[in-house]
């Protein structure tokens, strides 16, 4: 089967590599039937993930349906539409019990699909633990509908999740790619009374205006001055950081209200750094939201009911053969690309 190839830092090749097959009782086989490239992906192939595996199968964002099942496989069943998570646990250690399914404690457990082990731009992935791993997606719902399901989604619903926003609250969301669109989508479940988005990137602007017309949207440039104005107590109740620079990160505490929640969900480069005696006295509470993929069944259930819908996101679409050049349009954001489906035939 063909499977996209993290051969070395800054090379994915397309090679022909052996259908997966189970080798514990609790593995599914799932005939892939769309993928997606994530950013994660671009910096397994700069070499700034230091777990990925040379040789391995990149791609963590996938659905299709289930070839094969060990004997301990008791959610799904063979022929069954899934989609996949990104997250490999257990479901019985002390973090999985409690939803946090990131910190497994298990060996194999955390982010393995795609850059520890074999992942999801191929024909075929095995998927360990499956029983917690593979979600069944509801008859109604579309592969692209479900695509997002397991990783920006999850990590969207989740940041929103442990941001406890109230109707009364004002959100900022910094950032609009395609993780901060989902957590976007997810804030507006809890509907609170405003919420802003700031983005640098004028394409990305432009589409939420098209899209969600009732979102304030700002330039980081302008990003304070329009929480002031808009936000009751001089700052936003609840900020979102889902950009990911220095910049993005000192703006998430400084346009925060005193005693705001600051959520961080943002993957960054370099340490960053609180300015402690700026801050004093503001009592914010920060938290990390690395995604806790543990919401799965709940997010496929509102993208059925029509409350979730990602589908806008996906602005390209490619056959598996033709990846490399997938990968060329993600990597240097071509023709105003959100993200793109890959598509097995
Ligand atoms: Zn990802
Ligand atoms: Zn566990």
């Amino acid at each position: 089967m063909l499977a996209c190839t993290y051969t070395r830092p800054g090379v994915f090749e397309l090679k022909e590599k052996n259908k997966p097959q189970i080798l514990d009782s609790k593995d599914a086989i799932v005939r892939v039937t769309m993928s997606s490239i994530c950013t994660s992906d671009i910096h397994i192939k700069h070499g700034s993930v230091p777990k990925a595996v040379s040789g391995i199968t990149v791609g963590h964002e996938m659905v299709g349906i289930v070839e094969d099942v060990g004997s301990d496989v008791k959610n799904v069943k063979v022929g069954d539409r899934v989609s996949v998570n990104v997250e490999t646990f257990c479901g019985e250690c002390f973090f999985c019990k409690n939803g946090y399914v990131n910190n497994c404690e298990d060996k194999n457990g955390g982010w393995a699909l795609g850059c520890r082990i074999d992942g999801a731009q191929a024909e075929y992935v095995r998927v360990p633990f499956a029983n917690n791993g593979l979600n069944k997606i509801p008859e109604t719902v579309t592969d692209e509908q479900a695509l997002f399901t397991g990783d920006i989604l999850a990590t969207g619903f989740w940041a929103v999740r442990i941001s406890d926003i109230k109707e009364e609250d004002t959100v900022l969301i910094i950032g609009a790619g395609p993780t901060g669109i989902c957590t976007l989508l997810c804030a507006m479940l809890k509907n609170p009374k405003k919420i802003i988005c700031c983005e640098k990137d004028q394409i990305r602007r432009d589409f939420v205006k098209k899209h969600y017309p009732q979102i304030i949207v700002t330039e980081p440039d302008n990003c304070l001055e329009v929480v002031k104005k808009e936000s009751e107590h001089k700052g936003a109740d609840v900020v979102l950081e889902v950009a990911g620079s220095e910049e993005t990160f000192q703006m998430a505490w400084q346009s925060a209200r005193p005693n705001a929640i600051v959520t961080i969900v943002a993957l960054y480069d370099k340490p960053m750094v609180l300015p402690l005696p700026d801050m004093y006295g503001k009592n914010l509470t920060f938290k990390t939201g690395g995604v806790d993929g543990c919401d799965c069944d709940e997010i496929l259930s509102l993208i059925e009911q029509g409350k979730i819908d990602t589908t806008p996101l996906i602005t390209h679409k490619y056959q598996l053969r033709d990846i490399e050049d997938a990968y060329k349009v993600f990597e240097e954001k071509l023709e105003n690309v959100i993200k793109i489906a890959i598509v097995n035939e």
